[in-house]
């Protein structure tokens, strides 16, 4: 008998219970013990508050009746007691005859819900878990411990006998077997590790995680865990790591470039800083014969793209190529244009645009420029990833807004080339930890400070009703010269409705606010061409205002652009407010952001629109950000590649992460990958920039 054996060996267990526990993941005993409790119920539980009509409560209650009441419509009452003694009725007036069966006197539960007063306290339609049926198994819990697990499950699992009752009572069978010394759970940890950070036994922290003893060894068994999961995947990071350094680079030294030079020559500002030791750092890194990793962060502003363009120039300047991933069109064609600019007079400016609508005919052209080793700066979207672009000699591959890109786009792209380098762009500023667990052995770059003489942007929040003093002051900006843009929010849920309410309040601002000014329209429907065109124009000053929607959220930069509008502002996010903000703010004089809100928004959005006009700070934004969504979100974690750890938490885990690769480094082995079950759950969890 092993872990591996399927769960039908389990008493209770059915074809029917096989098909749905199968359709959850679970067809082994293995799987099974990984199916972790979502929450405990700890049984010295008392309910002492004094309960109260309105407030939410979580109980625990014994149904002591229940029975059906007809009125115009008619409704399930059961009553149950709490632990101090009150009499509570739980009421459903829909499911009756289902929920009707559901509950015996004697049982005991979990029940939360609001309370509220209709002849005694009652909660309508509760959430609610059974704890035991009867007597006979709440001595049969006891016996197993104060702590109850309840287990992750859905009212169709419930349906199926697989209620917290119904996995509780499958586990406990896998672990009496252990118990029984029927069979035996292998450690796959190295023995050193173990002893080192104390960690509880693979065996005994299975028993803990279910049928914890003490809340102390709850914690222990949790950590256990999260150490396991770090250590494996750390593992194998470490390991594609001296895999990839292995292949050696075929073309270095770098020859210097001449290129970088001409280019600083013509720049009309001088390098900040940062933005020299980075280059700097760069060039250090690209020195040695191993392949690059870099993840360039700065805030929003901070110059970037020059950075990695005099970085790519070491390559052009010695015939190997680059390619520039921006995630959208508008970005795309902007750092075409401005890189033209810069390479105009010197004589290696072999760069070309690749977006998705272009015609077959100059495309295929472009595809066999690239091929032939002819382009060298190939700039472009997502376009860049289909099968047809081919390379003659990919050196570096440089990926603006990375955060913007999925993993599986980052691969085909480095794929193209023969382990090229990588120079990853983010303003989306990275917990140290995170950037250590997600991107492994990327270097991480940080442009700290931007460029002198910016001031900081001066950001308003106001509620719509002053809509027409906004208009007022945006007038007297560009009487004055300045530009200004009027950003609509754009969502997916409702793109059709967000796009036609941006349209309309263009017309409406070109017909009568602003009849006197030079105004322009610009969204993602909008053909190639014509978005073309009105970023020209507005780049030239030709369009004053320009009314827009969230395509100019990253990159942009048109410095006589001074004021932004950002048309309800609670329904954007931190990081794409801030995003947005950067747009202005680029040239010598003073910018302004207004943030128009309805007179009534969540408090989430009052504490993103609170922090926008208190900091410029894209760092200190981050923090907020991470406090309202959890890393996942913030950094698209879904995207990002990493696996989907089940018991470590990338936030508060930040010991559990450092010492778990510390270990890895140090007693790890690859092979011992093989012995883990988890293997599967890594290895097809991609990773950034596998092998
Ligand atoms: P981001 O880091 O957000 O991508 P950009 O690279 O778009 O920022 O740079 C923002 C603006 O700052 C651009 O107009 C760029 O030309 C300008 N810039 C870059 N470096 C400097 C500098 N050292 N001094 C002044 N302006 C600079
Ligand atoms: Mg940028």
């Amino acid at each position: 008998m092993n872990l591996k054996d399927s769960i039908e060996i389990l008493k209770g267990v059915g074809p029917k219970k096989i098909a749905v526990l199968k359709s959850i993941g679970i067809q082994t005993l293995f799987d099974l013990l990984y199916y972790f409790p979502r929450r405990y119920l700890d049984r010295n539980f008392s309910s002492t508050i004094l309960l109260k009509h309105g407030e939410n409560v979580t109980l625990l209650a014994t149904v002591i009746d229940s029975y059906l009441a007809h009125g115009k419509k008619s409704r399930l009452i059961v009553g149950v007691k709490t632990s101090n003694n009150e009499r509570i009725s739980l009421v459903f007036f829909s499911g009756v005859n289902y929920f009707n069966h559901v509950f015996k006197p004697g049982m005991s539960l979990v029940v939360s819900g609001k309370l509220e007063y209709f002849r005694g306290l009652q909660i309508s339609h509760p959430d609610y878990e059974i704890i035991s049926g009867d007597a006979d198994e709440e001595a049969d819990l006891t016996h197993v411990g104060r702590i109850i697990p309840l287990y992750p499950t859905t009212e169709a699992l419930k349906k199926d006998g697989l209620d917290s009752r119904g996995f509780r009572r499958l586990v406990k069978q896998v672990l009496d077997k252990i118990d029984g010394k029927k069979f035996s759970i292998e450690e796959v940890l190295p023995a050193k590790a173990v002893k080192k950070r104390k960690l509880l036994k693979r065996q005994d922290a299975f028993q803990e995680i279910h049928f914890p003893t003490t809340d102390e060894s709850l914690a222990d068994a949790k950590r256990r865990f999260a150490y396991e999961e770090f250590y494996y995947f750390n593992l194998l990071m470490e390991y594609k790591r001296t895999e990839r350094q292995k292949i050696k680079r075929k073309l270095w030294p770098l020859r210097k470039s001449e290129g970088a030079g001409k280019i600083l020559e013509r720049l009309p500002f001088e390098l900040t800083d940062d933005q020299k030791t980075s280059l700097e750092k760069m060039k250090e890194l690209n020195g040695k014969d191993i392949p690059m990793a870099v993840l360039l962060q700065g805030d929003v502003g901070s110059g970037k793209t020059v950075t990695a363009l005099l970085t790519a120039m070491h390559y052009m300047d010695n015939n190997i190529q680059v390619c520039m991933l921006a995630p959208t069109e508008v970005l795309a064609r902007q750092h075409f244009q401005t890189i033209q600019g810069l390479l105009q007079f010197t004589p290696f400016a072999r760069i070309d645009l690749l977006i998705g609508k272009e015609k077959e005919k100059p495309r295929r052209e472009k595809l066999a420029r690239l091929k032939e080793g002819e382009t060298l700066l190939v700039i472009g979207t997502h376009s860049l990833f289909q099968e047809d672009v081919k390379f003659s000699d990919l050196g570096l591959v440089i990926i603006d807004e990375q955060h913007k890109f999925g993993v599986e786009q980052r691969e085909s792209i480095r794929a193209k080339g023969k382990n090229p380098d990588i120079l990853a762009m983010t303003a989306t500023p990275i917990p140290r930890t995170l950037c250590l667990t997600l991107y492994g052995d990327l270097q991480l770059i940080t442009i700290k400070t931007k460029p002198l003489g910016r001031k900081p942007i001066v950001t308003k929040w106001i509620t719509e009703d002053k809509r027409p003093a906004v208009y007022n002051s945006i007038k007297k900006y560009l009487s004055q010269g300045r530009q200004c843009f009027i950003i609509y929010p754009l969502i997916e849920e409702s793109e059709k409705v967000d796009l036609e309410s941006c349209i309309e309040s263009y017309e409406r601002l070109r017909m009568f606010e602003f009849k006197d000014y030079k105004i322009g329209l610009l969204h993602g429907r909008m053909t190639s061409a014509e978005k073309d065109s009105v970023m020209h124009a507005f780049k030239a000053n030709e369009i004053q205002l320009l009314v827009t929607t969230t395509v100019v959220e990253v990159g942009i930069d048109v410095p006589n652009a001074t004021v932004l509008v950002i048309e309800h502002a609670d329904r954007f996010g931190i990081s794409q407010l801030h995003q947005l903000r950067g747009r202005v703010g680029r040239g010598e004089h003073e910018s302004f952001c207004i943030l128009l809100t309805p007179d009534k928004v969540s408090e989430d959005a009052v504490i993103r629109i609170e922090a926008m006009v208190r900091t410029n700070d894209g760092f200190e934004l981050a923090e907020v950000d991470l406090k309202l969504r959890g890393p996942g979100e913030l950094l698209g974690l879904r995207q990002s590649g990493l696996p989907d750890f089940k018991i470590g938490d990338l936030e508060k885990d930040e010991s559990i992460i450092i010492e778990s690769r510390q270990d890895a480094v140090e007693f790890g082995n690859i092979g011992d990958m093989e012995k883990l079950e988890l293997r599967t759950r890594f290895t097809e969890g991609r990773i950034l920039f596998p092998n």
